[in-house]
């Protein structure tokens, strides 16, 4: 070996020899087997350049620019390689890079025209070459793969920021005491607050505490029984009305112990505005909105229950009408319905709110009064209603009149059950019927008329 290096910095001529095994080694870096064998072992491109020429490249070197070995690299200016924008600069000042403590972002070509993403770092060997005719060491690190890592997740969290700014849920991210950090523009939409004004600010104030006491024991024991399953509650606005929403709560992991929700919320307001319709349509009558025969069953039923409990009396009304076809076959269908509607007011307008009148048949009512009393007053309401429905109805232009039979049942005189009743409170509209039409009748044949 011979040790050619100008350690004082005193002019050599660019030199370089082969080694045993015919590596291009040159001289001004001393023959050390083992200081080559470090360099070809290093994980990042290393070359030595003198006047912007490479004249040592390593292993890892050689592989990364594509090389089939070091003499393809050789002797070619490292600026060659290099995109436009620094090419040109390496061919004339690599000591200003050299003074840069900071990494280079660069493209390096390889020999198969590939780009690779580098970061780079240039050293000047102050012991090594001359003063004039410095040695430069050039590091790259390939860092294409986590640009192209760095780039998916951009594209992916671009992609996830873009649904977020679309969906139409609400989504709330809070820390584990509850303190919003992020919500989306839907949650601003549907709580009609901004966001600046949301973060920071605990979860409670979009929700009605009364109706959401898991919610809430959440926030304030970390009892995670809530997570994951789909809720209904009842959700704040801004401006302090309330709608019903339906949420799901799902936990992040965060690390080190710390955890993150994230709330998402629906409005489901018109789903259960339609549902309560159903519900509605189910129990009602549709043209007098009466409950209909159904609801009336179960009312009936839990009227006695609470007539039983509290020993009081309650009296049943049934309630037909008398010669109602006549105004359908003489004015028309449409003028027999507007009596029907009519009728069912005037009955809603006699007895209390805690009555109840429903619509059981085709001019058929009926009337629970709870707590009636003594039998009398079941009488006077009776008397009441034969002469509010005696009053000329107007409908279509004329003056319908309509009579009413009804017939009296009384718990727990005549039956303790609701088709007991029922069928007590029937029979005797009929023999009201039969007696004559337009009266009332109780079941046990009391009449104070
Ligand atoms: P009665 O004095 O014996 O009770 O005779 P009525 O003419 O009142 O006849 P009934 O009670 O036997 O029959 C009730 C009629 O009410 C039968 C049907 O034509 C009519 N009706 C049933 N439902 C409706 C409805 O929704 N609208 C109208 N306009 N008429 C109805
Ligand atoms: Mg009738």
């Amino acid at each position: 070996m011979t040790d050619s290096t100008d350690m004082d910095g005193g002019q050599t001529a660019a030199s370089s020899s082969l080694n045993a095994d015919g590596h291009v080694f040159p001289e001004f870096m001393g023959h050390v087997e083992f200081e080559r064998e470090l360099l070809d072992n290093y994980s990042n491109l290393i070359c030595f350049c003198r006047c912007g020429t490479i004249e040592y490249v390593n292993a890892q070197g050689v592989c990364m620019l594509r090389a089939e070995n070091a003499d393809n690299l050789v002797g070619r200016p490292f600026g060659d390689f290099c995109d436009d924008e620094f090419g040109a600069l390496f061919a004339q000042e690599l000591d200003a890079f050299a003074h840069d403590d900071e990494s280079i972002l660069l493209k390096l070509q390889a020999l198969d025209g590939a780009w690779i993403d580098v970061t780079m770092r240039i050293f000047r060997l102050d012991g090594r070459g001359s003063q004039a005719d410095p040695v430069y060491m050039i590091e790259c690190n390939d860092i294409s793969q986590y640009i192209k890592t760095s780039e998916l997740t951009r594209r992916r969290e671009a992609r996830i920021e873009r649904i977020l700014q679309t969906i139409t849920e609400a989504i709330i991210t809070a820390d584990e005491t509850g303190t919003i950090e992020d919500i989306n523009p839907a949650a601003e939409k549907m709580f009609g607050v901004s966001k600046q004004a949301a973060v920071g600010q605990n979860v409670k104030i979009f929700m009605k505490a009364a109706n959401d006491d898991a919610l809430l024991r959440y926030f304030n024991t970390g009892d995670t029984a809530i997570l994951g399953e789909l809720r209904e509650a009842e959700a704040v606005r801004a401006d302090g009305t309330t709608f019903p929403v339906e949420i799901t709560i799902s936990e992040i992991d965060e690390g080190e112990g710390r955890r993150k929700f994230i709330g998402v919320m629906r409005d489901i307001t018109v789903r259960k505005q339609q549902f309560d319709q159903i519900e509605f349509l189910a129990h009602h009558d549709a043209l007098t909105g009466l409950p209909n025969r159904h609801l009336f069953d179960d009312r009936l039923t839990q009227a006695l229950i609470v007539a039983g409990r509290r020993q009081s009396r309650l009296a049943l009304m049934f309630i037909d009408l008398d010669k109602f076809k006549l105004i359908n076959d003489t004015l028309g269908h449409e003028a027999g319905d507007i009596v029907l509607k009519s009728v069912a007011a005037r009955l809603l307008d006699r007895v209390r709110a805690s009555d109840t009148v429903a619509r059981v048949g085709g001019d058929e009512f009926t009337v629970i009064l709870d707590d009636v009393g003594a039998h009398e007053n079941a009488a006077q309401i009776a008397q009441d209603i034969i002469a509010t429905l005696t009053t000329p109805i107007e409908a279509g232009g004329d003056e319908c009149n309509v009579g009413a039979s009804i017939g009296i049942a009384l718990y727990p005189e005549d039956a303790d059950t609701a088709s007991g009743l029922l069928a007590c409170a029937d029979e005797t509209m009929y023999r009201v019927k039969a007696a004559g039409r337009n009266n009332f009748l109780f079941f046990n044949g009391q009449n104070d008329n």
